[in-house]
């Protein structure tokens, strides 16, 4: 059996009593060229496929300030604390004891 561990709080997530959930993460740089924005989401596809092919021709540095997407597994606990503050801003209640 496969064991995870909450990329968070590092506690191991056991899969036949609770459940995993995973955070994706993109980031990657705007493209404001778009003259209508949001009239139709199915360019997005091909602007991030023109990025990633503008990237082919960059070093590893730039490619990382362009585009970058992680991938997290978390545990119940850590997933209500992200949805909470997913950008990880100065929060002065979220119901939490940081203990
Ligand atoms: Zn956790």
């Amino acid at each position: 059996m496969i064991h995870f561990t909450c990329d968070c709080c590092g506690r191991a997530i056991k899969q036949a009593c609770e459940t995993r959930y995973v955070v994706r993460l993109e980031v990657y740089a705007a493209i404001d060229d778009d003259p209508n924005p949001g009239a139709d989401e199915s360019d997005h596809l091909e602007e991030i496929e023109d990025l990633l092919e503008r990237m082919d021709d960059l070093d590893e540095e730039d490619d990382q300030n362009l585009y970058r997407q992680v991938r997290y597994d978390l545990c119940h606990d850590c997933r209500e604390r992200f949805l909470l503050n997913p950008l990880g801003r100065a929060v002065a209640r979220t119901g939490y004891s940081e203990n």
